[in-house]
């Protein structure tokens, strides 16, 4: 059984732990995307890996290859605020977070909730959280292998690379399995120097506006460092 709630692209586990802030009534539904996205015919959407369904590849993948990138379809994604989403029945709301994923410090992508989601689309969804991913970004259209990805092994990312809520943490724990495991996989974690040096310009967009912000903050309380 499909069971998104435990798979959402970037969001995995969402639902369950994420608490939506924010009052305005004011807000609305920002814009409708017209194009989707592709994912590599190398991937394979399969029962199992680290959270039931998940991205495997179905052949060997090489470092720098295209995983998931924008494309010419037609899906319904849309913007929603956080202050909007407060607004939304919590069921409503519980089960859309689990298909989104965030593209700005107060707003969520994902589908129309009031179209059905093609196939298609929906595999696109279930990428799962590792502490010791194998893609990052390139932008935030773009998904890219950070390794060399073996056939048959499990795609998955760190969603420090795209998560900046600060309330919103992984599940209890994180159950990845990674040696590099950070137990504890939060909102916050992109301002983790560790992961910053790790990921470099790789974050998705809106979190590398996010750490070039926090640099140049930084950097103007010190003016006289040495070069
Ligand atoms: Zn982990």
């Amino acid at each position: 059984m499909l069971d998104p709630r435990r798979a959402g692209r970037s969001t995995l586990a969402l639902s369950d732990h994420r608490s939506v802030t924010g009052s305005g009534s004011q807000t609305h539904i920002q814009h409708q995307h017209t194009s989707g996205m592709v994912l590599s015919k190398k991937v394979r959407v399969s029962p199992g890996g680290i959270h039931g369904y998940c991205w495997f590849a179905a052949e060997d993948i090489s470092a720098g290859e295209l995983i998931w990138w924008q494309g010419d379809q037609t899906y319904n994604d849309i913007d929603v605020p956080t202050a909007e989403l407060n607004t939304w029945p919590a069921d409503k709301r519980e089960k859309w977070l689990s298909l989104a994923y965030m593209v700005g410090p107060d707003t969520y992508r994902g589908s129309d909730p009031d179209k059905e989601i093609p196939q298609e689309e929906m595999n696109e969804y279930y990428v799962n959280h590792s502490c010791g991913g194998n893609c990052w970004y390139n932008g935030e259209t773009e998904l890219l292998a950070m390794t060399d990805i073996p056939a048959g092994a499990e795609i998955c990312y760190d969603y420090a690379l795209t998560e900046c809520e600060p309330q919103w943490l992984l599940a209890d724990r994180c159950l990845c399995g990674s040696p590099q495991c950070r137990q504890k996989v939060t909102g916050n974690d992109w301002q983790r120097s560790d992961l910053q040096k790790k990921y470099g310009r790789h974050f998705t967009t809106h979190i590398m506006k996010l750490i070039d912000a926090e640099k140049s903050k930084t950097d103007q309380h010190q003016p006289n460092q040495p070069q």
